[in-house]
């Protein structure tokens, strides 16, 4: 397991946790302002990363938990709650939370992410959007001011899972992603900042998530244009189809679940 940080502007770092075998890579990311900082999801394996995050900053500090998926609230998470760090995430993802993880936290360590609340960290404020589909309580964080969206896997990382149990059918993600581009209409510069970063060869914009509408509804008009794909997740075989349609490289369905 390798931590990794890169800075991508003076206040905000990107925190990468890749295992031996590059099955897991997966980002969190810290965001600091003036007053307070938050970190963006909590990685899977890596125990350390609160104090990964406090040799950077010491300012105050709250965990905003994009979805109940244990690549993105791993093995961390109890230390930030021993730390007494305020900690959210949608009441929606509490069971799959649960679900995932060998030793969860109980529901009454989170505090509960609500649509349209914002985190004002002094300089930069963040407004939560949820974002339904990859799971039933996934949210994005906007920054309006410096046009950032800390998506999660919600709209995916130029490649996108919606066919693993839990995820919604199509018509419901197809309504929360028009939502999206409602609230980010006419922000040109909107740079997207996913929770697989090394899924896309270019930085994901605004495009992106119109090309991701795009396809989710040519999928809905016809579930066959994608191919064929099975794999296997805890044991279990998935059968499921993948298309693609701009910077969309690779979207996973279930034809099933439309
Ligand atoms: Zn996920």
């Amino acid at each position: 397991m390798t931590l990794s940080i890169g800075q991508i502007k003076y206040n905000l770092f990107q925190i990468n946790e890749t295992d031996d075998d590059m099955h897991l890579n997966v980002d969190a990311y810290l965001y600091i302002g003036e007053e307070r900082a938050v970190l963006i999801d909590a990685l899977q394996e890596t125990e350390e990363l609160y104090d990964a995050v406090r040799r950077i900053t010491d300012r105050p500090l709250e965990l905003l938990i994009t979805h109940g998926h244990p690549d993105h609230a791993g093995k961390a998470v109890k230390r930030f709650a021993e730390e007494g760090i305020r900690m959210w995430m949608s009441e929606k993802d509490f069971s799959l939370y649960q679900d995932f993880l060998d030793d969860p936290l109980p529901a009454e360590c989170f505090s509960e992410l609500q649509d349209g609340q914002i985190f004002d960290l002094g300089g930069i404020q963040l407004e939560t959007i949820m974002l339904e589909g990859h799971t039933p309580g996934s949210a994005v964080f906007l920054d309006r001011k410096h046009q950032y969206l800390f998506a999660g896997d919600a709209i995916g990382s130029g490649h996108f899972w919606m066919q693993i149990p839990g995820c919604l059918p199509l018509h419901n993600l197809k309504t929360a992603i028009e939502n999206l581009l409602e609230k980010t209409e006419g922000m040109d510069q909107l740079a997207v900042y996913p929770g697989h970063r090394w899924q896309s060869p270019v930085q994901l914009n605004r495009q992106y998530i119109k090309d991701t509408l795009k396809l989710t509804e040519m999928i809905m008009d016809d579930p066959k244009i994608g191919k064929e794909q099975e794999m296997s997740m805890n044991g279990k075989k998935i059968r499921f189809c993948e298309s693609s349609y701009g910077m969309m490289l690779g979207y996973c369905y279930n034809p099933e679940n439309l």
